[in-house]
């Protein structure tokens, strides 16, 4: 199979699979035991939270603990004492708990995007002053528009708004500067960075309130109760170290593969688009529109090809409704319908980027011979 899905997940590294064995074995101590087992244990976790910290040049006590991406955004948002401002094209672990929180009598709003899918800075401006936090994704999951973060925070910081953002793309697939951000709080998961799944940590910036979702031993200085998930803690920490020490080779060479994939896509599949900014996205995130193309029997088709691809996102189980990032971008229905996305990762090879290419036009062109609006574009 030739993977072209890093966006919905990763392979675990050799290198972190290799030290998180110990503490699924022989090393089991729970962190909070005085002995010396237990103690061990603490120490692993302190020093997976180094390096976590590290990846985002944060201090460690700013690191908590979670069991993953949509734990981190659900805390963060629960944290919120008043209204919130979020964007359109959120991940659905952001704008569920938006609802929930809705339904319970916060206001929320909802930013709209421009046809990149970068967010309205200037609805920005006006819905900022009097929010209690404001959450803006780093990285889109579908199309993988990078947002002027920076800019976001300046706007925040002047109208008095906490700043939470959804990092869970961009972390380990690009620089993340917490301090350049301007973030309050800050969301990363596992299993997309080359970590286990079910596992991640939400940054809370010293001095910024956040409130726990879960209450119990109070670990995590009480914002996550529950005893530490210590492998999956010390597998993440080695990621982290891992896609610090990696970062330039990775992102020259998931950029690389870009060009060189979507640059023969747009030339040789007719009628194709790129969605997206086509600057500012993150490195390795390829997202097209094919019109005449169901974008669910293109991810069949190519399966049948041994090519993994996604229509957009992944993590939402069994739903087949139209991308909500899309629409909110302003596509037609047809090209929202015809939407693919293609994530090589860092393991990706050249030759699995040629082949993946070749599988997209075969595909796209089996597929448009039968499809109903074949005279419409003349295919
Ligand atoms: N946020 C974004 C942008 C994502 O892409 C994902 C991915 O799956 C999540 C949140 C949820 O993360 P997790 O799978 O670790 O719960």
């Amino acid at each position: 199979m030739i993977y072209m899905d890093s966006a919905a997940s990763t392979p675990v590294d050799p290198r972190v699979l290799a030290e998180m064995a110990p503490y699924m074995s022989e090393q089991f101590g729970n962190p909070s035991s005085v002995h010396r087992m237990g103690r061990r244990a603490s120490r692993a976790v302190g020093a997976a939270r180094k390096e976590v910290a590290e990846l985002i040049n944060a201090d460690p006590s700013e690191i908590v603990f979670t069991s993953g991406g949509t734990e981190s955004d659900n805390t963060a948002l629960r944290s919120a004492r008043g209204r919130i401002v979020t964007s359109k094209i959120e991940h659905e672990a952001v704008l569920a708990a938006c609802r929930r929180l809705e339904s319970e009598g916060t206001k929320v709003s909802y930013l709209p995007v421009d046809g990149a899918g970068r967010v309205d800075l200037e609805a920005l401006r006006r819905e900022a002053p009097g929010a209690a936090l404001v959450s803006v994704m780093l990285a889109n999951n579908e199309v993988g528009t990078v947002q002027p973060m920076a800019r976001i925070s300046r706007i925040c910081k002047e109208a008095g708004a906490l700043l939470h953002t959804d990092a869970v793309q961009a972390v380990g697939r690009m620089p993340v500067d917490v301090q350049e951000l301007g973030v309050d709080m800050l969301s990363l998961s596992g299993h997309k960075l080359n970590g286990p799944k079910g596992c991640g940590a939400l940054y809370v910036r010293r001095g910024a309130r956040a409130a726990p979702l879960l209450e119990g031993g109070g670990q995590e200085g009480g914002l996550r109760s529950g005893t530490e998930n210590v492998p999956a803690i010390v597998g993440l920490g080695a990621a982290c170290r891992i896609c610090r020490q990696e970062m330039d080779a990775r992102v020259a060479r998931c950029g690389r593969l870009r060009a060189r994939m979507s640059g023969r896509i747009l030339s040789e599949v007719p009628l194709s688009v790129l969605n997206g900014d086509a600057g500012r996205r993150v490195p390795g995130n390829m997202h097209f529109s094919f019109p005449g193309v169901g974008g669910e029997d293109l991810v069949v088709k190519l399966d049948e090809y041994g090519v993994a691809a996604s229509t957009g996102s992944a993590c939402a189980v069994n739903r087949q409704s139209e991308s909500h990032v899309l629409l909110a971008m302003g596509l037609d229905r047809e090209m929202v319908a015809g939407s693919l996305r293609l994530t090589p990762g860092a393991q990706t090879s050249d030759a699995e980027a040629d082949e993946a290419v070749e599988a997209v036009k075969r595909a796209v062109s089996e597929l448009r011979r039968v499809s109903p609006l074949r005279a419409k574009y003349g295919f």
